[in-house]
């Protein structure tokens, strides 16, 4: 099946009870047993609910793998991964991640006694010199958030096998249209199901999937033993929103090639940041491993100034001044002051998350509209 038809087909079958074509909404917390431990393969909906099983389905298929699971935020499934380790194992971490896994990380499982080791992994043999005999998992992100950079998951996951660690690949910014980790590799795949997948900004949820029987069983434990699940509600939206993921992520594509074309010859903009560019430092192995470049795109401007970045971000129609991304509607974003507030100035302009560095998430409106929006925007 190709991935178009998977979008639409795959994990959904016409409901056994009324062959309704969609999978219902099975809002039920208990299910009715004939007699003690007599009942059809769902208990309680902590752990299995119908809505959310077609959902994990999906999901196992986009991403090639064999075991789908959702968890109620996409922290929660990360929350679940560290669930595997013991005190004393050790991580090697991306030094560029999402902002709330490093504060789970260094906040919260430090505490018990896991070590993290933050590598910079744009050369992936820098993975090698943080890894020793208590290292159970490499967690990385590509693209990373806000700078773009490309990892390359294959080179890290023959580092994994060899040392013989986990490998968990955050896959959110790409979603399973533009890349497959597993197929690289790596041991899971994550994803804040809460952006592109569900695609219409109105769900928090997360997941991952994984090929390995024994995995998939430790997580599911953990899944149902911390008990941080989706309701069948939120289930149902991301199971509509798959259907289009196809046709979405090739227009947030293509609208992000035309932004950045637009971008890359602004006199007001000093770097540009979208894996598509030629003259992006991972632009190759980003040829290889992604099918497209999608629709985030970060920027600085020539100066470096705060409040001009401030005076822009205030002035457009379009580009919704808000945290998140994947959306149908373009958002934008102030790195320094919202999504990554919590990283100290210092360590943020050694990555090169400046002050007037300004995150785009490329939405599917029409791209002569959005180009406006940022001309008028960049020329006030
Ligand atoms: C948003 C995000 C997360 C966290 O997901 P939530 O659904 O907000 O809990 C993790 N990784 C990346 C890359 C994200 O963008």
């Amino acid at each position: 099946m190709k991935f178009g038809t998977k979008a639409i087909h795959a994990g959904v079958e016409p409901d056994p009870t009324t062959g309704a074509i969609m999978t219902p909404v099975y809002q039920t917390s208990t299910y009715v047993q004939a007699s003690p431990g007599d009942h059809k393969g769902y208990e309680y909906s902590r752990t299995q609910n119908p809505t959310r099983d077609a959902l994990q389905k999906s999901l196992a298929e986009l991403e090639n793998g064999k075991y789908g699971l959702c968890f109620s935020s996409g922290l929660a499934a990360i929350d679940a991964v560290i669930k595997l380790l013991n005190p004393g194992d050790e991580v090697v971490a991306a030094n560029d991640l999402y902002g709330g896994t490093y504060r789970l990380f260094t906040k919260i499982f430090s505490k018990f006694g896991i070590k993290f080791h933050f590598v910079g992994m744009e050369n992936v043999s820098e993975i090698e010199e943080h890894i020793n005999s208590n290292t159970k998992l490499i967690w990385l992100e590509t693209p990373t958030n806000p700078m773009m950079n490309i990892i390359d998951i294959k080179g890290a996951s023959e580092i994994a096998k060899k040392h013989n660690t986990l490998l968990a690949v955050d896959n959110t910014f790409a979603t399973p249209y533009l890349q497959n980790p597993l197929d690289l590799g790596a041991d899971i795949v994550m994803h804040s199901v809460t952006k592109y997948l569900g695609g219409h900004s109105d769900v928090v949820m997360g997941a991952l999937v994984v090929k390995d029987q024994k995995l998939n069983d430790d997580l599911a434990f953990i899944q149902n033993s911390s008990g941080a699940t989706p309701g069948p509600q939120d289930c149902f939206l991301v199971l509509r929103g798959i259907k289009t993921l196809h046709l979405r992520m090739q227009r947030h594509s293509e609208n992000g090639r035309k932004i950045a074309d637009f971008l890359k010859d602004h006199p007001r903009v000093d770097k540009l940041y979208w894996p598509g560019l030629e003259n992006h430092p991972n632009h190759q192995i980003a040829k290889e491993q992604m099918r497209d470049f999608g629709g985030m795109i970060s920027f600085t401007l020539k100066g470096d100034s705060k409040e001009e970045a401030f005076k822009i971000l205030e002035s457009f129609h379009y580009f919704t001044l808000a945290e998140s991304l994947g959306g149908v509607e373009s958002l934008v974003n102030h790195p320094a002051t919202m999504t990554h507030a919590s990283i100290p100035r210092e360590e943020r302009i050694k990555i090169g998350l400046l002050d007037s560095l300004i995150r785009l998430s490329v939405g599917i409106e029409d791209a002569d509209d959005l180009i406006a929006d940022l001309k008028a925007a960049l020329e006030k």
